[in-house]
């Protein structure tokens, strides 16, 4: 294969675009855009559930519970596909390889003679630990890693603060980022240089050949099923967040309600539902904060055009408390060290994962989940809380299926919101979910509980 010397890799985690990305951006900056691409695919779909993340000697032994659903695979792979095609239509290449992070990349980066590697990870431990293992597995061929901060509304270089110094609660986050940060505009896709027809050959093989195995039918089966009662359906590419955006925002003038919609649980408008495309990076929130910018311009701006941007700085907030708390993210006392419930009642936690707890809104949102993938935020607070504070089962038990079954899971959004929940976080008040007076309030006419709960 041609040797792209000067040339640069770009490693992608979950930012999965070419425009407004740090790392595609400056890998073209400093190699006259003589770039490709990367993206390593998990090795097993059916791999085990770690408890606390980066601890082999965790793994749980629940039973049909893996770290990630065939249907979150699903909705990656669509993402891949599209921007596969994307590189392609540059003239470039985008590898897709399976296995181990730190060897794919370094095995390519030493088989292409390329001097960088760029990367935009969220910086939580599993992925710094995945960032150090690249970074020396690179180092053996004299590659450097250049990592970049790229999964937030608002760069970290921005913040008046050191992510270290994350204030313990979100209103103070949210009062000093308002006063002192802006959003930066999205910066466009850079320019790349056509590729030697060697190489893209040889990364359409590659790909070809990963993409063909067995279980990633398995998963792509799993992202296109459908369960009659669904009302949203998401497709993982970029093409399909931008069409939500155009539908919500423009065509439909959702966002100009959403305040008043916003604890919906059933519908496919009464949230932005970008959230899917927002956690493999298809769309950056940057972008989407430029769209509520633009709309608050061209259409209308109020309370609720302002609150889709305050719900993105929660996003923010969590992607780093997620760097901020690095292991304590993950440990069963939380940021806070307090003593959590915690029992380890396994038929409790598979009655609550299959949505047989008795409790009719609690079984109809872990239905909804089990079969869609989604689940409403007035839905997941009440599940969550249910789990931790009223059955008392370990709270990261619930975070980690979380973590398998959404196909918008995002490690700090996800793990965070437990925390805060489940009273060992970030949650000043640490409130207790009366699930059914809640019931009561947002499914009064009980069509959700009737539509998941029907035995
Ligand atoms: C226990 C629990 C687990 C969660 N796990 C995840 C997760 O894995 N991934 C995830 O993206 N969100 C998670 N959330 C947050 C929230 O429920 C979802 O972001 C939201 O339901 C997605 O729907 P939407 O895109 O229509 O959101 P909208 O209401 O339209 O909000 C717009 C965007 O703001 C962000 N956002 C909204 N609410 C929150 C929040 N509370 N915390 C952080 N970001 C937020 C999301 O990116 C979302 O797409 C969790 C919440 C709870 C209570």
């Amino acid at each position: 294969m041609t040797c792209l010397r000067s040339g640069a890799l770009v490693w992608y985690r979950t930012d999965l675009r070419l425009s407004d990305n740090a790392a595609v951006t400056a890998a073209a900056a400093a190699s006259d855009g003589r770039v490709v691409g990367l993206v390593v695919l998990p090795e097993h779909v059916a791999a085990p559930v770690r408890l606390e993340r980066g601890r082999a000697e965790q793994h749980t032994t629940l039973p049909d519970f893996v770290r990630v659903s065939p249907r979150r695979i699903g909705h990656l792979l669509q993402a891949v596909d599209e921007l596969r095609h994307d590189w392609q239509a540059k003239g470039s290449a985008l590898f897709v390889a399976r296995g181990n992070a730190a060897h794919c990349v370094a095995a390519l980066a030493s088989e292409l003679g390329v001097a960088e590697v760029h990367t935009a990870p969220c910086r939580a431990s599993d992925e710094e630990r995945e960032n150090a293992a690249a970074a020396r597995a690179l180092a053996e061929h004299g590659i450097a890693l250049v990592v970049h901060d790229e999964t937030t509304m608002i760069a970290a270089s921005d913040l008046p603060f050191s992510v270290d110094d994350l204030p313990d609660v979100f209103s103070n986050f949210r009062r000093i980022v308002e006063k002192k940060c802006r959003v930066r505009e999205p910066v466009r896709e850079p320019v790349l240089a056509a590729m030697p027809t060697d190489l893209c050959s040889r990364a359409t093989e590659d790909t070809d050949r990963v993409l063909a195995c067995a279980d990633f039918h398995e998963a792509r089966a799993a992202a296109v099923s459908q369960d009659a009662r669904m009302a949203f359906t998401c497709v993982g590419g970029r093409s399909h967040g931008l069409a939500r955006v155009q539908r919500w925002f423009w065509e439909t003038d959702c966002i100009a309600r959403y305040k008043q919609t916003r604890d919906g649980l059933i519908g496919a408008d009464f949230s932005s539902r970008l959230s899917p495309w927002l956690a493999l990076g298809t769309l950056s929130p940057r972008e989407v904060a430029a769209e509520i910018r633009r709309y608050e311009r061209e259409r209308t701006a109020n309370e609720s055009t302002y609150w889709l941007f305050f719900e993105l700085l929660w996003r923010d907030y969590f992607h780093f408390w997620v760097r901020h708390a690095r292991d304590r993210a993950f440990k069963a006392n939380g940021v806070l060290g307090r003593t959590p419930c915690g029992a380890q009642d396994e038929r409790g936690f598979a009655a609550w994962c299959e949505g047989r707890t008795g409790e009719p809104f609690v079984d109809a949102s872990m239905r909804e989940l089990r079969a869609t993938g989604q689940l409403s935020n007035r839905a997941r607070q009440n599940v969550a809380s249910w789990l931790a504070k009223t059955a008392g089962i370990d709270w990261r038990w619930g975070a980690a299926w979380f973590e398998s079954q959404l196909i918008d899971f995002d490690v700090g959004p996800n793990w965070g919101n437990w925390q805060y929940v489940a009273g060992v976080g970030n949650d000043p008040r640490n409130r207790v979910f009366d699930v059914q007076s809640q019931a009561n309030r947002y499914d009064a006419n009980g069509a959700y509980r009737a539509l998941w709960v029907r035995d």
